[in-house]
């Protein structure tokens, strides 16, 4: 299973709770960048490009991470970057995450992720989820280096045998050769990895445009992906693989992944940068989320990520009992 029993219980058990309370906006998993520094320069990202517009302010401290999960109240903290394994204090984050109570899945291109392993204590409640997108030629030819893919393969493995959980996040771009991409997953399921992320890609400013796949081309490559959803353990939610596969419509809930990184709570979503809030609070208090998403925002068009979307499968199952049963049968299957 994707998400351990026990995160994803918490998960539902937040959500009902909120539901419960009237709140109609709250955050399902923090986006914690605890530094935005990196050891790849990889093609598709957007992140690099900030850091070298400001390189000064880079990283977290532990006690400004810890604030940001505590404001948040989120259940799960994805710790992603930049490489979350450069901070210093890494392990230190992770643990205090974890003993709130918190799941955490920690992003990594996987470079650093073996040598690392002896700072971490497997849980149900921990993953590690590896970048891959491709097979090695493709995948380092996105990073810029070779032997990235070798290495972070070596480490998923690594991990496996010493009882991690480990996703895989695999990004499409529009050069992606999907009978590539469906044996990567083939071969991701055989290790095998506990859950697979997939999404296209967004278009970043400043990356090039050429890059990254409209709506429409991103729904006809899934087509193949989609058809491997009984073999295959992907981690996102059945709602999500149906939107990705142009057989529903999902919202964007750009509220439900806040984000924060060393400039701030950024507003208003993992994505776009159009500012930075002071607080957790000022960012969902401030922020005139009617004016984001597809048809409000035009960079907003071609955006099926998942965590803009992802949620919204969550949120749909708290207005309807036939998808809140759909969902809860998906966590137990
Ligand atoms: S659709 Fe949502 S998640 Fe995607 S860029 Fe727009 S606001 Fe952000």
């Amino acid at each position: 299973m994707a998400f351990s029993r026990q995160l994803l219980w918490s998960l539902a058990n937040y959500a009902i709770v909120n539901k419960l309370h009237g709140r109609s906006r709250f955050p399902f998993v923090l986006m914690l960048e605890p530094t935005l520094r990196c050891n790849l320069a990889c093609a598709g990202c957007g992140r690099i490009r900030e850091l070298r517009a400001d390189p000064a302010n880079h990283s977290l401290s532990v006690a400004e991470c810890l604030s940001a999960v505590d404001e948040s109240g989120a259940p799960i903290v994805s710790v992603t970057g930049g490489e979350p394994l450069l901070h210093p204090d890494i392990v230190s984050i992770v643990d205090q995450i974890l003993a709130r109570g918190r799941g955490v899945t920690l992003c990594t291109n996987g470079l650093l992720l073996e040598d690392s392993l002896d700072g971490f204590r497997p849980s149900p409640y921990l993953s590690f989820v590896v970048h891959l997108d491709g097979l090695a030629r493709t995948h380092d030819s996105y990073a810029g280096r070779e032997g990235v893919f070798a290495t972070a393969v070596a480490a998923i493995a690594a991990a496996k045998r010493r009882g991690f959980r480990v996703l895989v996040n695999t990004t499409l771009y529009k050069e992606t050769d999907i009978a590539e991409t469906v044996q990567l997953l083939e071969m991701l399921a055989g290790i095998p990895v506990d859950g697979i992320m997939i999404a296209p890609a967004f278009g970043f400013d400043g990356v090039d445009a050429d890059l990254f796949l409209t709506r429409p081309e991103a729904i006809e490559r899934f087509g193949p992906i989609y058809d491997l959803r009984q073999s295959v353990p992907f981690a996102n939610t059945p709602l999500y693989l149906e939107f990705l596969a142009g057989k529903r419509e999902l919202a964007c809930l750009p509220w439900s992944t806040p984000t924060r990184n060393p400039r701030g709570w950024r507003q208003p979503c993992y994505l776009l940068g159009d500012a930075y809030c002071r607080s957790f609070q000022a960012l969902m208090e401030e922020t005139n989320w009617g004016a984001y998403g597809p048809g409000n925002d035009p960079r907003c068009t071609h955006c099926m990520v998942h965590s803009g979307h992802d949620a919204a499968a969550m949120g749909e199952a708290l207005q309807s009992l036939p998808t809140l049963w759909r969902l809860l049968t998906w966590v137990l299957s």
